[in-house]
């Protein structure tokens, strides 16, 4: 039976790719630690919110254990977890509490550059490396492929270089690790993201009240990451055509300029706003045109 606590323990890696754009996301939501000597536990200080600094790999496990409560993983880590479990005949434990959008990757089987591709088949009696052994197995036999899966912990893709194995399945953002060991990208097993993992259950003994409270504020935080203000001054003779090609957002606001005969505008925009629409605001007859970040909103 777990223990009771009444604050509220967030796993998050110590060091990689997902380090500190969590810890980042956190302390947009108002969160500060007093840090242990050791960096492997933090103390919160605003929040009952406390951090403990993992290896993405045991995330998942110490969410299941009741020893965290959430955790900022990728989704293949997850995945690969879940299917443990259901091997060892154990219901799946762990959900997406949010998806985050940033840390994306796909899951990928690839080969050398200069192999033809014909589809799963090819891959029947050959050596896949991998970190992701049960997602590949699982994938395999939904193709009803019999390939030999090579578990490896890190640096997969140099694997068929030394001959461990024919072909890998790999993490693969922009691609370049691939190419640059002379492997190609050539069929995709999972499309994944940063996401906050938690319990199917509630929690329990307040946490879901310190949990709820930090959910909304992240929300928030996610929400405005996008937004921008877009300011711009126009003459009034030329509003119109202005205020028409303002992008999609929210009511602007008009503003009149004193002793002028201008206007100041302003929009909340829910997208960053690209160039083009700036210098068609331009042509339309605007001018300063600012797009600014939103640091905080109470709407
Ligand atoms: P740890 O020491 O914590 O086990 P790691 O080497 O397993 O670290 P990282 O390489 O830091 O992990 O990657 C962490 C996560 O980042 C991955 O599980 C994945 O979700 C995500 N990610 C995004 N893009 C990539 C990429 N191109 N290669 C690898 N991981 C990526
Ligand atoms: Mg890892």
């Amino acid at each position: 039976p777990a223990t009771t606590r009444d604050r509220l323990r967030v796993a998050i890696q110590k060091s990689g790719r997902l380090a500190e754009p969590a810890r980042d996301l956190l302390a947009s939501c108002g969160l500060t630690w007093r840090e242990s000597r050791d960096k492997l536990f933090c103390y919160g200080e605003s929040l009952p919110v406390d951090l403990l600094l993992v290896r993405d790999d045991d995330i998942p496990g110490l969410i299941a254990d009741g020893v965290c409560d959430l955790g900022v993983v990728g989704r293949n880590v997850l995945v690969e977890h879940d299917l443990g479990r259901t091997a060892n005949g154990q219901a799946a434990a762990l959900k997406e509490w949010r998806q985050l959008g940033w840390g994306v990757c796909r899951l990928d089987i690839a080969i050398n550059d200069d192999e033809q591709w014909t589809g799963p088949e090819q891959l029947a009696g050959r050596r896949i490396a991998t970190s992701f052994p049960r997602t590949l197995e699982d994938w395999l036999t939904d193709k009803g492929v019999d390939a030999q899966v090579v578990t490896l912990s890190g640096s997969v893709e140099i694997a068929p270089r030394l001959g461990q194995a024919d072909v890998v399945c790999d993490l693969v953002s922009t691609g370049g690790t691939l190419a640059a060991n002379a492997l190609k990208p050539v069929e995709t097993l999972l499309h994944s993201e940063a996401v906050i993992a938690g319990p199917f259950a509630p929690l329990e003994d307040g946490r879901e009240e310190i949990a709820d409270l930090l959910l909304r504020r992240m929300d928030g935080a996610l929400r405005l990451k996008e937004t921008r203000l877009l300011m711009l001054r126009a003459g009034r003779d030329v509003l119109t055509e202005v205020l028409q090609r303002l992008p999609a957002g929210g009511e602007p606001t008009v503003l009149p300029v004193d002793g002028r005969d201008e206007v100041s505008v302003q929009l909340l925009c829910h997208n960053a706003v690209p160039w083009p629409r700036l210098e068609e605001l331009k042509r339309a007859g605007a001018h300063t045109i600012m797009v600014l970040p939103v640091e905080g909103m109470l709407a």
